[in-house]
């Protein structure tokens, strides 16, 4: 019998997990709510699961996602990134179960899911980071707590959920009284987005570049790291483009983060495949800031620049392989630049465009060029998920053919139907910064030329109009 192997998830990254167990010779199985039942992920897997009418809340239901991996028979679960990912219950559940949940162990996802008792792991293993509080007390002794840290270390300050992710769950407070005010706030919206209202605070690291490493683990004791990213293009605390590896050029510098990375998912008992996330600040010091336990938006970067497929390597790892390759067998070549080409209007603060129909899909392609989506011409986009459409990753030799490719790309890339990100994506390759590799976190708020453009889309859009009226009146030469 051939092993099996379940996707809980949707969109680009349940493609990309299914052609990964595809090559391994497994069958990929999918599962699937009632808006999605146009989604490309159920005819790529062998087999498809509906759980039921959604939105989100199938996808997110721990008991029918075990439930549809026991109805087909599957040895494993892959649970891509959001949804489950990082859900300690679900990866629990897995290992009661039976399946092997592709990702670390329930524990280590739980102690990295809380940011205080990840400082406090890290801490322990002398990783730098920034100061901190540890939860913060409820009530008036809490509040209290927080303004002494914030006369201790100053503002701005940034007040953190201590369960969060996905960019949400983050204030940066400029003074004492915007603190007070913020505390009861802040709570209550983490209560809503996380189940867990407790919150603490962090100094903020001013202007800082956002370098990450990725790490792989085996269950053997090898922890390997894949080189840096650097993914300070951001909205929102939220990344929009990423690169491989970081354009610092203290070499020694990157190498001690890799090595840094390595010591903390080893304080972590970390195996499989994991990010580690630093601030690094003007004077080139750097601070931990936290570890994702899952497969990364971003891994592609990684993936063109060392040759190492990560999704594969996770999925070996966790039914017990050894890392096959050593620390020295991984090789750094050129650069990669990932863009995330989302339904959104930059020009409106980069709003959802979901619901739309995507009325002309055509991509670029060529040497270097890799994209990982999942809709097509004539797609309905459900409005109940994220806009992520499709990554776009150039890989290139020097920096400067690596822009230039992805120039070339976007200019090649006609989406029609939803406003995305492309024409803002088109004004960034242009910058000089952003050519010179001048970026850190504030770039979007320090580059307001970026979002001025015409919307291609609007011409394209005219130009099907136009053609329609010319078929109209060749058909109808004596209507008014
Ligand atoms: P999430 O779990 O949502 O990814 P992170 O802690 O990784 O949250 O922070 C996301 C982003 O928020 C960072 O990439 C950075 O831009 C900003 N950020 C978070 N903490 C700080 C800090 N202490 N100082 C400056 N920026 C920060
Ligand atoms: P495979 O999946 O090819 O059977 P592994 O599980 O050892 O082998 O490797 C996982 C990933 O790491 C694959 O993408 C593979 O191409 C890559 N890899 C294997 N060996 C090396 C090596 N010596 N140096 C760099 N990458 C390697
Ligand atoms: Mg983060």
């Amino acid at each position: 019998m051939k092993k099996k192997i379940l996707i809980a998830n949707r969109g680009e990254i349940a493609l990309r997990i299914i052609r990964a167990v595809q090559e391994l010779g497994y069958t990929a199985a999918a599962i699937y709510e009632k808006p999605d039942n146009e989604a490309l992920h159920i005819r790529a897997a062998d087999e498809a699961v509906c759980i039921g009418d959604g939105p989100r809340v199938d996808y997110l239901n721990i008991n029918k996602v075990i439930a549809a991996a026991q109805k087909v028979g599957a040895c494993a679960i892959h649970p891509g990134y959001g949804f489950l990912a990082e859900n300690p219950a679900f990866a629990k559940a897995c290992e009661d179960a039976g399946l092997i949940f592709i990702g670390p162990a329930s524990e280590v996802i739980e102690n990295l899911g809380n940011k205080v008792i990840a400082r406090e792991i890290m801490a322990k293993a002398n990783i730098p980071m920034v100061p901190g509080t540890s939860n913060l007390t409820a009530g008036e002794a809490g509040t209290a707590e927080a303004v002494e840290f914030g006369r201790k270390y100053g503002y701005p300050i940034m007040l953190k959920a201590t369960s969060g992710g996905g960019g949400r769950g983050i204030r940066r407070i400029e003074t004492e009284a915007e603190l007070v005010e913020s505390i009861p706030l802040a709570r209550s919206e983490a209560q809503a987005a996380f189940n867990d209202d407790r919150v603490y605070l962090e100094k903020v690291v001013l202007t800082p570049k956002h370098v990450e490493v990725q790490i792989i683990a085996d269950k053997w004791g090898t922890v390997l790291h894949l080189g840096t990213r650097d993914c300070s293009i951001q909205r929102r605390n939220q990344k929009l483009v990423e690169i491989a590896p970081s354009l610092i050029k203290d070499q020694k510098l990157l190498d001690t983060i890799c090595q840094t990375a390595v010591v903390a998912a080893r304080a972590a008992n970390y195996t499989n495949a994991g990010t580690v996330e630093f601030l690094v600040d003007h004077e080139m010091n750097f601070y931990f800031m936290e570890i994702n336990t899952r497969v990364q938006v971003e891994h592609t970067v990684s993936e063109m620049i060392t040759g190492i497929d990560i999704v594969r390597t996770q999925i070996k790892l966790a039914m017990g392989k050894k890392l096959s390759f050593s620390q020295d067998d991984v090789q750094l070549r050129g650069h990669a630049i990932e863009m995330r080409i989302n339904a959104e209007d930059p020009q409106n603060n980069f709003m959802p465009e979901g619901g739309k129909t995507v009325s002309v899909y055509r991509s670029p392609g060529g040497y270097g060029v890799r994209l990982d989506g999942f809709v097509y011409q004539g797609y309905k986009i459900p409005e109940v998920y994220d806009s992520l459409l499709v990554k776009l990753t150039v890989h290139g030799y020097s920096w400067n053919e690596t822009v230039d490719r992805m120039r070339r790309c976007l200019h090649n890339f006609v989406i029609a139907g939803p406003k995305t990100t492309i024409p803002f994506y088109q004004n960034l390759v242009n910058d000089q910064d952003f050519q010179n590799g001048q970026f850190d976190t504030s770039y979007l708020e320090t580059h307001e030329h970026l979002f001025e453009y015409t919307d291609q889309r609007t011409e394209v859009n005219k130009i099907a109009r136009l053609i329609a009226e010319i078929h109209f009146r060749q058909e109808n030469p004596y209507a008014i």
